[in-house]
């Protein structure tokens, strides 16, 4: 078969399944095979699936030999390890759930399941999403395929260096602050994060429920909307999911850039953006013009307060998520003399630093005498900055900003939280408000990718889908990690 296999896109991966130039059973071992020779080094799956993902690909060849099936059949997948498969171990890259094993599907997976995936395994990530590097997994850090001694981003850090590497054709992710288009930034791939409310968050264990979205990473921008449209819909296990049925994603993504309005908003250049970021947007602004879209400057003034608003509200929102984990019904449990010291002894044993961190913050911002000066003022600002994108997206389609500040650093580098805290501005405001945005790679800095952001109206995906494309097809951007050459 084809040397480069990993190369293909999910639609020509589906393209030769049905075609029957491939079987999944062949591409199930291909990927299994690239597993084996290129995780040892990256480290981004916790867990492989191969006995299960060799069963459905036996399923999905049964169904292709009908001529049945669709674009995801017998194509291989992976899941952020936050994401619930009946059965297969789901630990949230937490020492709480090493062992915890659910009972049942996320839809999102089981869309997935039913839509002919073959799930190759779970992703490593930050414990419970909180983390930019992934460096907060309690297991282990991936590494940036890019660059073995930089980080991948997080928290999908696992998902994001997978699919870099060609260890996974696509892989789905959560955002609750940029966990998805961080990450994406860093490795040069496609990751999206829906609007509020499109895809269920059934099954996906909450960090911050108010803000936690799941979406895909791909390699390219068409095959990223043929998967969330896999993945998208209502669904009544979920009380925020939206009555709205997914759009055609893939319908308009040739339509081009022609009439576009987009905004540059003027405080997102600023100190603390790295001169080869600014140039990777200003680049991008460019090309766009030339593609046709009028490009103009706008304005978000409150977003110098998203980070300090979401560092209250998704602590606040995870102090409570996270009081589940007391050692009765789920996960580790420490032995202790009584059941308040065994509360106390599987929480300490359980959670690591950043968790604890946040659950202390929130329980804090939550407390009685402290909720008006901090949770209440944080909501305050949610809609300030809500009201900020309305007025932007009364004159523009779309916005476009850099992703993260940086590229991806070094392991260690960012070892101060706070500054941590800061390599979220731009993506942290999108999720306050609930609005959609992809990051797609436009070039490289030092060597390593660079991604830039459409942020969009709530449920204009779609539009997103098109200026991205746009700006893919006009970029080109065909430089891979050197390690994707081991075949
Ligand atoms: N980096 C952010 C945080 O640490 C976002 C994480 C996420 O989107 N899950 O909370």
């Amino acid at each position: 078969m084809d040397m480069r296999l990993s190369e293909c896109s999910v639609a020509e991966l589906g393209r030769l399944l049905r075609e029957r130039e491939l079987s999944a059973a062949e591409l199930t071992e291909y990927y299994l095979e690239r597993i084996e020779r290129l995780d040892p080094a990256v480290r981004a799956y916790i867990s492989v699936l191969a006995d299960d993902a060799r069963s459905r690909a036996r399923g999905a060849d049964a169904t292709l030999s009908e001529g049945a099936g669709g674009p995801l059949t017998g194509v291989p997948a992976a899941l952020k390890d936050n994401i619930c498969l009946a059965g297969a171990v789901t630990t949230c890259a937490s020492r709480t759930l090493a062992d915890f094993r659910p009972p049942y599907s996320a839809t999102a997976a089981e869309k997935l399941l039913r839509a002919g995936a073959v799930v190759l395994g779970k992703l490593n990530m930050d414990e419970f999403a909180m983390g930019s590097s992934t460096e907060y997994s309690a297991f282990f850090p991936t590494h940036n395929p890019w660059d073995l001694a930089r980080v991948p981003g997080g928290s999908s850090g696992g998902a994001a260096a997978a699919v870099a590497v060609g260890m996974a054709p696509y892989a789905i992710g959560s955002d609750t602050g940029g966990s998805i288009r961080q990450p994406a930034s860093f490795c040069g791939v496609v990751g999206m994060k829906p609007t509020y409310g499109a895809v269920s968050r059934y099954g996906l264990v909450a960090f911050a429920s108010s803000l936690d979205q799941i979406g895909p990473l791909t390699r390219t921008v068409a095959d990223n909307a043929l998967v969330l449209a896999a993945i998208a819909g209502h669904d009544p296990k979920d009380s925020t999911s939206a009555p709205n049925e997914p759009g055609d994603y893939s319908a308009g993504l040739a339509e081009g850039a022609r009439g576009l309005k987009i905004g540059l908003p003027k405080e997102f250049f600023r100190a603390g953006l790295a001169s080869g970021v600014e140039k990777a947007v200003r680049d991008s602004a460019r090309r766009l013009e030339s593609l046709g879209a009028e490009i103009g400057e706008c304005s978000l003034p409150h977003m110098d307060y998203a980070i300090a608003a979401y560092y209250l509200i998704a602590p606040a929102e995870c102090s409570s998520n996270l009081a589940r984990y007391d050692g009765v019904r789920y996960g580790l449990r420490a032995p202790a003399a009584d059941m308040i010291d065994m509360f106390q002894a599987s929480r300490s044993a359980g959670f690591g630093p950043e968790v604890k961190r946040r659950v202390m913050l929130g329980t804090y911002a939550l407390s009685a005498g402290y909720y008006d000066a901090y949770y209440l003022q944080a909501q305050k600002l949610r809609t300030l900055i809500r009201q900020d994108y309305e007025r932007v997206f009364a004159a523009y389609d779309v916005i476009l900003s850099p992703t993260a500040p940086t590229a991806a650093y070094r392991f260690g580098e960012m070892s101060d939280p706070l500054s941590m805290y800061m390599g979220d501005i731009y993506t942290i405001p999108v999720n306050l408000a609930g609005l959609p945005a992809i990051s797609l790679p436009v070039g490289l800095t030092d060597g390593m990718p660079v991604g830039v952001q459409f942020i969009g109206r709530h449920f204009e995906e779609a539009l997103l889908y098109r200026a991205a494309f746009a700006l893919e097809q006009s970029v080109a951007f065909t430089a891979r990690p050197a390690l994707t050459e081991v075949d």
